[in-house]
């Protein structure tokens, strides 16, 4: 075990990912977090691996992919929360041929046949991907990290100036909290909501692809299905809404029956950390270096093995062609 410690900030899932990744490389590591794991925004989310249309396109595209094989690899021990589903991914309009690049990872993508689509839908495409049940893949991250000698702590880290007085070398992975420890007005969130039900029997997901801030989404873990979604830029609101819970249960309903008469089990709110770009790098501040971590939107989980690989790699000085990243 290194002598230098690390710590970072943050405990929802690039927090917790970054932290294994460090404590399972030897360093020792600390993190600090305002919230418990499972009062995170990244335990509210459905969630699903998937292509991520954010910037910037090139280390996304690298992310994703690491976190594909991670995830894919996690599937294998169900006690992760990890499991693999076949599902589809579908559209009111026609997606064309084009799909993205990470698409080519799903092994058994496919475009779905005209029966295969629910009514008002134009196309769409059928595969396997990892599902994450978020709150038991917390769970799981908190033990890695703690099995490999890592120090979690509840409370706030109310700058960096306080930060670097701990430690030389901070992680930086604070999502929607960036907005005020980092002073930085890219920051902005993008409010999600979901319906949770007891699983009337679903095994498969259905997600819309849609540039709308309403969509129909569900997604099955064990006997749960976490239904959504709803993405509105800017609104801070973190009780659920009663009308949006209708209209989610309402949209999920018309693909998947079975989802209207199940019994709901929680309503969730959490916020997107939206960003213009994911922000992963260096920055140099009072001696000390802080490596920042933050801004992953609604795709957060799907890029936290990249990410993660990657800041640990900045901590440990391995890739000085990163040291800017604005
Ligand atoms: C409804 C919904 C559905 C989603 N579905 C998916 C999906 O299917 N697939 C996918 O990949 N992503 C999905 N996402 C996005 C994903 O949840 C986020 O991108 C991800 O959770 C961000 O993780 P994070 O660790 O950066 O932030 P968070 O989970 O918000 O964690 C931030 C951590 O920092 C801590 N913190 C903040 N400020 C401070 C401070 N000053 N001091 C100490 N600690 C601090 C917080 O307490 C917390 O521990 C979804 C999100 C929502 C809301």
């Amino acid at each position: 075990m290194t002598a230098e410690p690390v710590l970072v900030i943050g405990a929802g899932v690039q927090g917790l990912t970054t932290a294994v990744v460090l404590a399972e490389a030897g360093w020792r590591v600390r993190v600090r977090t305002a919230e418990r794991p499972r009062d995170t925004t990244s335990a509210v989310a459905g969630a699903m691996w998937g292509p991520a249309m954010l910037k910037p396109a090139d280390r996304v595209l690298y992310w994703v992919t690491r976190s594909h094989a991670e995830f894919t690899a996690l599937a294998r021990d169900e006690s992760t929360g990890v499991h693999l589903a076949t599902g589809r991914m579908a559209a009111r309009f026609d997606l064309g041929d084009a799909v993205p690049p990470e698409a080519r990872l799903i092994p058994d993508l496919r475009p779905c046949r005209p029966d295969e689509l629910p009514a008002g839908f134009a196309s769409g495409y059928r595969g396997t991907v990892p599902l994450v049940d978020m709150p038991r893949y917390l769970d799981h991250l908190v033990a890695r990290f703690q099995d490999a000698g890592g120090d979690l702590r509840l409370g706030p880290v109310n700058s960096f100036a306080d930060a670097v007085g701990e430690a030389s070398t901070v992680v930086n992975c604070t999502g929607i909290g960036a907005r005020e420890l980092v002073a930085d007005p890219a920051v902005h969130p993008v409010r999600g909501q979901h319906v949770v039900v007891r699983n009337p029997g679903v095994d498969e997901y259905f997600i819309e692809l849609t540039d709308s801030g309403e969509f129909a989404a569900y997604m099955p873990h064990g006997d749960r299905v976490v239904l959504g979604g709803v993405a509105v830029e800017d609104d801070w609101t973190r009780t659920p809404n009663p009308h949006v819970s209708a209209g989610i249960r309402s949209r999920c309903a018309a693909i998947e029956p079975r989802l209207g008469e199940a019994e709901v089990l929680a309503e969730l709110v959490g916020l997107r950390p939206g960003r213009d770009s994911v922000r992963v790098g260096v920055e140099h501040f009072e001696g000390a270096r802080i490596i920042h971590n933050y801004g992953h939107g609604g795709c957060g989980v799907a890029l936290s093995w990249g990410c993660a690989y990657e800041a640990a790699d900045l901590v440990a000085g391995l890739d000085p062609t990163r040291t800017s990243d604005e």
